[in-house]
């Protein structure tokens, strides 16, 4: 546990004030978060051992020992928060091709290949894809984990005994929670037991894809049934296509209000909403919002994977982000697939998935900004559960700070460097290579 925190000069964007603030913490909590009146020159200081940020040899041994860090105008913003990654898949591109690009055959692919995976392996990419999260200032991740019991129990369970495993040996940098992909395949009641097991093991959320099984009516309810005999919340990859007649997130809708779930629920990608009319899509929409849903958009897998059928003017894939966030919804934006078949690229940074969001959904006024911000720190945050979680007096220290000045700087890339800060010590200082004025 680290002794104490000071820093000057630092921009909280979530205050929207672009004003400067010191801030000082305590055996791991803030206890005090000041306005500052004006620039604090760092020479001034009585700290003995001053950093200054993005300095050479500025590494966590360094950064643990500063008495007082002077950020010079760089925001800090509450751990960024992924709310729907696929850990278990992530970097098996090498091993699972996709020669056609689409969905149907990524996940044909996986199912093949998954077999083959022994226990380590699984464990070494995860383990790698979450701390290279970390790294880019993802101190919270909610991860999707495969589970195929119909290729066998001891397939399906390779997967969460490594991801536990993986949650196990973070767990002094980094928050996980695992939804599991309940299986709509094969003998129903052999699935069921295995769920249940999952669950006993350390499986925090039910998930899955119904609307790809033959009558996702017959699977939202199991999911349903089973999560609230295990009290546990749910989060559905939901119409990941572009056909606007999937609308499976409207029996999601039915059965949270059914349950008494509101709050509890979560749709994820959502691309055919985009498809559907004006008016059908108010309709979908109001009644997400009557069921208290939330909803996570993952635009760099849409935009990689949908639209394959269009000629011309191709659909970006994405669902109607903008109309979401208008509606009240609560609407984070999260990474999905990293170097898999599913999608090719990805490095696991919420701020990159900002930028995406910008493009996908028209966003870059500085209203604009700020939402994109609040989609991948609180608003994923509130949908998973965090508490304490803003920079706040009293909260937990969990935070990423930036050599950016302002969302735009951190968006376009020109400063890349992340110092982390999560379960009370320093996580990564990360580095870029070259920043630019
Ligand atoms: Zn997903």
């Amino acid at each position: 546990m680290s002794a104490g925190l000071h820093f000057i000069n630092v921009r909280l964007p979530h205050r929207e004030d672009h004003r400067l603030y010191e801030l000082k913490a305590e055996g791991g909590k803030w206890v005090s978060i000041r306005r500052q009146d004006c620039f604090l020159d760092a020479g001034d200081s009585s700290a003995s051992r001053l950093i200054v940020p993005y300095q050479a040899g500025s590494d966590l041994k360094r950064l643990a020992d500063a008495d007082c860090i002077d950020l010079r105008g760089g925001i800090m913003l509450p751990g960024l928060v992924d709310c729907h990654m696929h850990l278990d898949k992530a970097f098996s591109l090498v091993q699972v091709p996709n020669r056609s690009g689409t969905l149907q055959e990524a996940i044909h692919n996986y199912s093949q290949a998954v077999q083959s995976f022994s226990k380590e392996q699984l464990a070494e990419r995860m383990l790698t894809a979450a701390r290279m999260a970390l790294s880019y200032g993802t101190t919270t991740v909610r991860s999707h984990l495969d589970f195929p019991v119909h290729l066998g129990r001891e397939v399906a369970f390779r997967t969460i005994e490594a991801a536990l495993e993986v949650r196990e040996k973070l767990k002094g940098s980094m928050a996980i929670q695992y939804a599991l992909m309940v299986p709509f395949r094969g003998n129903h009641e052999a699935a069921d037991e295995a769920v249940e097991e999952a669950l006993r093991m350390g499986i925090d959320v039910l998930g899955g894809a119904p609307h790809l099984a033959d009558d996702p009516e017959r699977e939202i309810g199991r999911v349903f049934r089973m999560a609230e005999r295990f009290g546990v919340p749910v989060d559905l990859h939901a119409d990941e296509s572009d056909d606007p007649g999937r609308r499976t997130v409207l029996s999601i809708a039915e059965h949270t209000i059914c349950c008494g779930y509101q709050g509890r629920v979560t749709a994820d990608h959502l691309c055919s909403l985009s498809a559907m009319t004006e008016k059908d899509a108010q309709h979908v929409m109001a009644k997400m919002k009557e069921a208290g849903l939330n909803a996570v958009t993952l635009p760099a897998v849409n935009l990689y994977l949908q639209g394959r059928e269009d000629r011309g003017l191709v659909r970006r894939g994405t669902t109607r982000i903008r109309e979401l966030l208008a509606e009240g919804i609560p609407l984070a934006a999260a990474s999905d697939n990293i170097q898999d078949p599913f999608h090719p690229f990805g490095r696991g940074d919420l701020i990159q998935i900002a930028q995406i969001t910008s493009y996908a959904a028209h966003m870059g006024s500085e209203r604009d900004l700020a939402q994109l911000l609040r989609m991948i720190t609180d608003i994923p945050a509130g949908i998973i559960g965090c508490e304490g979680y803003e920079i706040e007096e009293g909260h937990a220290c969990n935070f990423v700070v930036t050599d950016a000045a302002d969302v735009t700087q951190l968006l376009s890339g020109t400063k890349m460097s992340r110092w982390v800060y999560a379960c009370g010590g320093w996580q990564s200082a990360l580095h870029a290579a070259q920043t630019y004025a």
